[in-house]
């Protein structure tokens, strides 16, 4: 089969690849219809997390249909068609009862040299009966891919945040985690989303999908938060970039007894936390992974009554084979891309 390989910094090559087969009897295979390429992707993609191996399949976004099931998978049959999360996760241990199924202890990431990938034709999913989730035909794979990741960790990034009606959410980034962070903050009627970015094609989707788009590159976003809050700052701020500038930024937004939730994808191993402000102002600081098959069904849900619409965030959809510019044009921000579909 066809698939996106990763060959060194800067550089994927479409490939032919062996085809995936059942391995283990939770597994089940999809042909897939659509896959989208992640900021995280581009982690690899950049170089900036440590790559031994090159070669191997990417990507971690995807709608497919059940072509083939193991023998002990109960309730998925051939045809069906699915969505799922960035990794498998096995249902059953300790983190997985207890609803955190991003901490599984037997989690299989898709798409970094353990998992093969979902940027191809097709697609190995072990775990499938706690992985994926089933799709009513009433919705194309163009609405219902991001919940497979970017519009949950929109959502968890929200919840951790605790947002509540009349509040002041400011959300740092407006990539696609960034601007389905502040959809989903909208959907809480808080008094204001201000979205702070400093690409003005991003900021003008923020504006579309209903935050108060704010330039950083033009002035200090914190006179706009003081104008919101009677100088306070804001009740709650997203960090949604995975960078320690913004991190940063966040504490200097966030008003006394708020909270800062970040969802970013760090490279650095540490940060220098400002425990005498944070202690003295009561805050509140949560960050993580999103246990995104918690949100699956939640979010398709939304989406299919119309109170949520992340189409708005794709920019462009290719054919797998174009998947190398798919990867120049959003790491390089160009040609307004903000999310790229690929389809197989
Ligand atoms: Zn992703
Ligand atoms: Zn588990």
């Amino acid at each position: 089969m066809k698939a996106v390989t990763f060959e060194g910094p800067f550089n994927v090559a479409v490939s032919d690849v062996d085809d995936p087969t059942i391995r283990e009897p939770g597994d089940v295979i999809l042909r897939v219809t659509s896959s989208a390429i992640c900021g995280s992707d581009l982690h690899a993609y950049n170089g900036r997390i440590p790559t031994p191996v090159s070669g191997w399949v990417m990507g971690h976004e995807y709608v497919g249909e059940v072509v083939e099931v193991g023998a002990d998978v109960e309730g998925l049959r051939p045809g069906e068609r699915v969505v799922g999360g960035p990794y498998a996760s096995c249902g059953e241990c300790f983190y997985c009862r207890r609803n955190w199924p991003s901490q599984c202890m037997y989690q299989q990431h898709f798409g970094y040299g353990m998992l093969p990938g979902a940027q191809a034709e097709y697609l190995r999913v072990p775990y499938a009966r706690t992985t994926l989730e089933k799709l009513p035909d009433s919705l194309p794979d163009e609405r219902a891919i991001l919940v497979g990741d970017v519009l949950s960790t929109g959502y968890f990034a929200v919840e951790r945040g605790e947002v509540r009606a009349g509040d002041v959410v400011v959300v740092v980034g407006c990539g696609p985690v960034g601007l389905c962070a502040q959809m989903c903050a909208l959907l809480f009627e808080p008094k204001v989303v201000i979205a702070i970015d400093s690409v003005p094609e991003r900021l003008e989707m923020a504006r579309k999908i209903g935050a108060l788009p704010v330039d950083m590159s033009e002035g200090d976003p914190g006179a706009v938060i003081r104008e919101h809050t009677e100088r306070r700052g804001a009740d709650v701020v997203i960090e949604a970039v995975g960078h320690q500038d913004a991190l940063r930024s966040c504490f200097q937004h966030v008003r006394p007894g708020g909270a800062i939730s970040a969802v970013g994808v760090y490279s650095e191993a540490e940060f220098p936390f400002p425990m005498f402000k944070a202690y003295l102002h009561d805050l509140t600081f949560r960050i993580g992974a999103c246990p995104v098959k918690n949100y699956l069904a939640k979010l398709l849900d939304l989406i299919e009554r119309g109170k949520l619409d992340p189409t708005v965030i794709l920019t462009h959809t290719l054919p797998l084979a174009e998947a190398p510019h798919g990867y120049d044009i959003f790491a390089g921000h160009k040609d307004s891309c903000v999310k790229v579909l690929l389809r197989p």
